[in-house]
């Protein structure tokens, strides 16, 4: 009988060993599997961090969103106007043709221009970067006769839509470009120090992009939020004897559509012109 029972103990032994080696194997094999869902860091680099260009909290690189190299902590921040006048979803090339609006004046005008240089020249090639060297002054003169012509004057918009629809932003909307020159809105002179100017890539005859139409309307809408007072305007309008951009190819039709904004808020109306 007793032994029996040393059998029967013996088994079970045998039994709980062999029992606890498996586990023990297991367990060892899931170590070494690396997760999918955490990729192992090497000790030696830290996540980086980086700041949001909005509103400077701190988070780690890998979560947050950029755009021209700057950092945003949500996509709600990215495509906003920042308190400096700065829209987060464009490339900001700053230029140096600013300077600063009359004390306490906020823009309640935006004035729509077209440019293209040289002239036409986007319908066979792209040629958005020579609007950007002129509105930085890097224009090369021995490039083109017309760069020849323009490369010494010192201008500047706010706001660049070129004609695959890139937003480029030279000048805070609280500073002053220096876009519109002589002018005249209802009776008020010098435009630049109360508004805000936008060039579409174009010319006088060719029809603008819908890609163009589409970001000029989501930048009307954000500039709106700030600016509630604004009003809309072409360049040929507080500057008829000198300027007839943006020009008959404008559609101030679609635009109002695109917009929504009241045609009150346009006193020189929807007519191409
Ligand atoms: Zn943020
Ligand atoms: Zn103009």
């Amino acid at each position: 009988m007793f032994k029996w029972l040393l059998l029967f103990a013996g088994a079970g032994l045998l039994y709980l060993w062999i029992k606890g080696k498996k586990q023990a194997e297991l367990s060892a094999g899931n170590a070494s599997k690396p997760n999918k869902n955490k990729p192992e860091r090497a000790p030696t680099a830290p996540e980086v961090m980086v700041q949001c260009q909005y509103c400077k909290v701190h988070l780690p690189r890998s979560e947050s969103f950029t755009c021209d190299e700057r950092f945003y902590c949500s996509t709600e921040h990215l495509q906003a106007l920042d308190s400096q006048g700065w829209l987060g979803d464009a490339q900001w090339r700053i230029s140096p043709n600013q300077d600063v609006r009359p004390e306490n004046v906020q823009p309640d005008l935006v004035v729509i221009h077209h440019i293209s240089l040289p002239p036409g020249a986007f319908r066979n090639q792209s040629s958005s970067q020579h609007i950007v060297d002129f509105f930085q002054n890097k224009l090369d003169p021995n490039r083109h006769p017309y760069f020849a012509e323009i490369a010494g004057q010192k201008v500047s918009s706010h706001f660049l839509i070129t004609r695959s629809g890139e937003l480029i932003q030279f000048v805070s909307t609280q500073n002053k470009a220096w876009h519109a020159g002589k002018s005249n809105f209802l009776g008020r002179e010098r435009c630049n120090d109360f508004s805000i100017g936008i060039e579409l890539e174009g010319d006088g005859d060719t029809p603008f992009e819908a890609a163009q139409y589409l970001v000029l309307a989501k930048l009307i809408k954000k500039l709106m939020s700030t600016y509630p007072l604004l009003q809309f305007a072409g360049h040929s309008d507080i500057a008829p004897d000198r300027k007839t951009d943006p020009g008959i190819s404008f559609d101030w039709k679609k635009f109002q559509k695109e917009t929504a904004i009241s045609t009150e808020k346009l006193p020189f109306g929807l007519s191409s012109r």
